[in-house]
């Protein structure tokens, strides 16, 4: 999530969410293979999440990640998660909602310990989205950084992979995992960095995932990114509704749409559209543990 005054409490039940007051986006053209949305928010989109899975589907996207950002959101994506096959969850308090999420340390606390035991269920396969936002000035930046870090810790103790928001503090995030200590899989949800950044980040391991900012018309260093890293290292994502890609810009972004930003991808790697599907799909089962399904 992009926007961080003030979230909707999800609605009980997997009906319609709050959704971003614009029209669905029309279905995109099916993918020749299969892929997996890194990153969407089934409880803001305005439909019912087994309308979303079957328009997902229908496109080619067989799974979908689904991220909570304070606590009822993550409850909700934990229970999304073990109602439908196709959904896997993260759960972490965003870094534009950790000055709402707690008053004092023992609140701060009991949050954290909820979102852990949130984490160590079987159908929760990241812990995010977590990290820092120097764009908005929803939380001090010490407060998120706090954050950030017990966050880090969270996904060592539960072996899950970590899931960064990184929102013009590209430094900081990267000097916070050295100093820490990463943990064994971080991916970088809806990467906003240059070439240079994505090289460094994949000489480190970490895994890039792109949002539908990568079709944008002014998006070129975006394109030079995901064509430096090695295909293993990347990952696609809506962030629904949010960040709809062309051709459907101004429109409520959903599951189907990555079907288009997996397009541009290959596009930006003068790859085969078949081969990107092929290697993300394999991406995610090694990060999000999909061929172990022990729900
Ligand atoms: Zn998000």
């Amino acid at each position: 999530m992009t926007e961080g005054t003030g979230r909707q409490v999800p609605v009980p039940g997997f009906g319609p969410g709050a959704g971003i007051g614009k029209p669905q986006a029309p279905a995109p053209e099916p993918l020749p293979g299969t892929a997996l949305d890194s990153h969407c928010h089934l409880d803001m989109i305005d439909l019912p999440v087994a309308e979303t899975l079957a328009q997902a589907r229908a496109a080619g996207i067989t799974r979908v990640v689904t991220v909570g950002c304070d606590v009822p959101s993550a409850r909700w994506a934990a229970d999304c998660a073990a109602a439908f096959g196709d959904v896997y969850a993260a759960v972490a308090i965003h870094p534009n909602e950790t000055a709402r999420a707690a008053g004092t340390a023992a609140e701060r606390d009991a949050v954290l310990a909820e979102i852990a035991g949130l984490a160590a269920l079987p159908q929760v396969r990241a812990v995010g989205e977590t990290g820092l936002d120097y764009y908005r000035d929803s939380a001090a930046p010490d407060v998120q950084r706090d954050w950030f870090r017990a966050h880090i810790e969270i996904a060592k103790q539960t072996s899950k992979p970590l899931m960064i928001h990184d929102r013009d503090a590209h430094a900081d995030v990267l000097a916070i995992l050295a100093a820490d200590g990463a943990p064994d899989q971080v991916i970088f949800h809806c990467f906003s960095g240059d070439a240079e950044l994505a090289a460094r980040c994949a000489a480190a391991g970490y895994v890039l995932s792109f949002a539908g900012t990568v079709t944008f018309g002014n998006a070129a260093g975006l394109r030079a990114a995901a064509a430096v890293i090695p295909a293993e290292l990347m990952l696609a994502e809506t962030d629904a509704p949010f960040l709809t890609p062309a051709p459907n810009r101004g429109r409520s972004n959903a599951p189907a749409q990555v079907a288009n930003t997996v397009r541009a991808l290959a596009a930006a790697r003068q790859m085969d559209v078949a081969k990107l599907c092929a290697v993300i799909e394999a991406n995610g089962e090694r990060l999000f543990g999909f061929g172990s399904d022990s729900r």
